[in-house]
């Protein structure tokens, strides 16, 4: 069966292989000086998944995997949108 996905799906969501084999070894290697906190990411990612920039994990407007930039602290999306900026 098909997997049904959505352009507002995060790569996690869409492509969880991709996910596992780019995504979440880098996450891993943050240091946790520079990480963001669980609750500050996960709102950042509900923040994209409602996004018209979210294309498959990838915002259009940087061109960044979601799920990464939003993993770092001092990050920011491009049209200010997160909470910090
Ligand atoms: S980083 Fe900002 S512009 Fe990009 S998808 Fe997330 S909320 Fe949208």
């Amino acid at each position: 069966m098909e997997t049904t996905r959505c352009k507002r799906c995060l790569l996690r969501e869409a492509f969880p292989a991709d996910y596992q084999k780019y995504v979440l070894s880098l996450l891993q290697k943050i240091r946790p000086a520079d990480r963001a906190e669980q609750t500050c990411y996960d709102r950042r990612l509900a923040i994209c998944g409602q996004c018209d920039q979210l294309n498959h994990g990838t915002c259009m407007g940087c061109g960044c995997l979601v799920e990464l930039r939003a993993a770092y602290r001092k990050e920011k999306c491009p049209f200010r949108r997160w909470e910090n900026g």
